[in-house]
């Protein structure tokens, strides 16, 4: 999501006359977006900070804006206070306070507008900065803002603001001008992603979304994320699987194996619930890889809960599991009303048996890959080596000469490890046009 944001700021930037510089110091204006999802994101972020300081001090116009979810929907005099060096204060998403300062040299309020429309500012003329396009293959848009369901645990509701789903002609209009721009992979972006139109009777669905994605000409992928259990209808699981465009690959936190613990998160399903959604998405979707996120260590959980985990993760053998060890965060409901009871210590063990529980998973599903021909969309060269992803999501390394930049290509995989593959491309004829 802040990928995105910041591509929204250097666009707006861009319209204003500004280019980029990789260096800090040739620098006029400097945005730093914010996440505070965990407590180390928010330490990264003061430690970054205050090491802008030096560069204000040398030179006095430099424009320093703080964005982001440090500074949060709700107003940012506190931070003012804190942090005098910084000139501009911007909430997630949103260019205008930078634009306001830079054009008319104020601030702008920014608590009387809109959260939908600060994201409307440009109307659909969206711009990869010029370093990026033609360069860029695959690209971001955020179609739900904010998030309303309260996890306990989860800070992004009090800094993003509630849920809010883009009108679709804005989107589309997006998809369009970042297809034109060269983008040949387009991923949708929503804290419940499948809620998307549920604000809006009159927006379609997401399948109808997905629909109406997958006939962009010149478009070749399409991936979304990141979905919550619940929201999962037979009519989106069918539209993964017969629209050709959208990516077999989805993204769907469990966040913990026992059902007290779920409870206490908040989520709002059951193990089994998950067990059964696993079960129909494998069902409906040839092929689906399927990645989740875990909290390990959250408030109350204790070690026979979290075996629950680790024996579900076993036994589902899911494609990627992103682990977290749980921080509080002011203001949620588990920092307010839960004690954060298990030690650290405790936490990090957690976290390892269930990283090492998952590398092996991750593993074997790979070696299935092994002396397979997949395809691959190539984004870009590492090294000597292109890096590209299957439909399923899985990183694929191959060494060429060739330029293979934005193709998408059929790839025969020669080795394969938990975290990456690598392969040759099929059919030499193919990779010199
Ligand atoms: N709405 C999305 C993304 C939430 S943030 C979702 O449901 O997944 C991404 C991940 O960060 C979450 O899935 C969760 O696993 C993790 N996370 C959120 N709050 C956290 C906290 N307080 N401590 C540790 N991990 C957290």
């Amino acid at each position: 999501m802040n990928v995105a944001d910041s591509q929204r700021v250097a666009s707006a930037l861009e319209h204003l006359g500004y280019h980029d510089t990789p260096r800090p110091d040739d620098a006029d204006v400097i945005v730093m977006n914010t996440c505070v999802v965990r407590q180390s994101a928010e330490d990264k972020a003061y430690g970054r900070l205050s090491s802008l300081r030096p560069l204000k001090e040398k030179k006095p116009g430099l424009v320093i804006n703080l964005m982001g979810c440090l500074v949060g929907v709700k107003g940012s005099e506190r931070l003012k206070a804190r942090l005098p060096y910084v000139d501009v204060f911007s909430p997630p998403s949103d260019p205008g306070p930078l634009i306001a300062y830079l054009t008319q040299g104020q601030a702008q309020e920014l608590e009387q507008r809109e959260t939908v429309r600060r994201y409307a500012w440009m109307d659909g003329d969206l711009m990869l900065p010029a370093s990026e396009r033609g360069q860029q293959v695959s690209a971001f848009i955020p179609i739900v803002l904010g998030c309303s369901h309260a996890c306990t645990y989860c800070i992004i509701p009090y800094r993003r603001g509630g849920e809010i789903s883009r009108p679709p002609e804005e989107i589309l209009s997006e998809a369009h001008a970042l297809v034109a721009q060269g983008v040949k992979e387009i991923t949708l972006l929503g804290q419940i992603v499948d809620r998307y139109g549920k604000d809006h009777p009159e927006y379609p669905t997401l399948a109808g979304l997905l629909t109406r994605l997958n006939a962009i000409d010149g478009l070749e992928r399409v991936r979304f994320l990141t979905s919550h259990p619940n929201w999962m209808t037979d009519e989106l699981l069918d539209a993964v699987a017969s629209l050709p465009k959208i990516m077999p690959h989805i993204e769907v936190p469990i966040q913990a194996g026992d059902d007290q613990v779920l409870e206490s998160m908040h989520r709002g399903y059951t193990v089994q619930q998950y067990r059964d959604l696993v079960a129909r998405l494998r069902a409906r979707i040839p092929n689906v890889s399927i990645a989740t996120d875990i909290i390990v260590g959250f408030c109350g959980e204790t070690a026979e809960q979290f075996e629950h985990t680790y024996e579900l993760l076993a036994d589902l053998k899911l494609d990627v599991a992103h682990l977290a060890r749980y921080s509080p965060r002011t203001g949620t409901f588990s920092a307010r009303r839960l004690a954060d009871d298990v030690p650290d210590a405790e936490k990090w063990e957690r976290f390892r048996r269930l990283e090492a529980l998952q590398e092996g998973i991750a593993g074997e599903i790979h070696a299935r890959y092994l002396s397979q021909a997949t395809t691959v969309l190539f984004e870009e060269k590492v090294k000597n080596r292109w890096k590209g992803r299957t439909p399923t999501n899985k990183l694929v390394f191959v060494e060429s000469d060739a330029d293979l930049r934005s193709k998408v290509l059929p790839v025969h995989i020669t080795w394969t490890g938990p975290w990456s593959m690598q392969g040759r491309v099929v059919d030499p004829v193919l990779e010199r046009n």
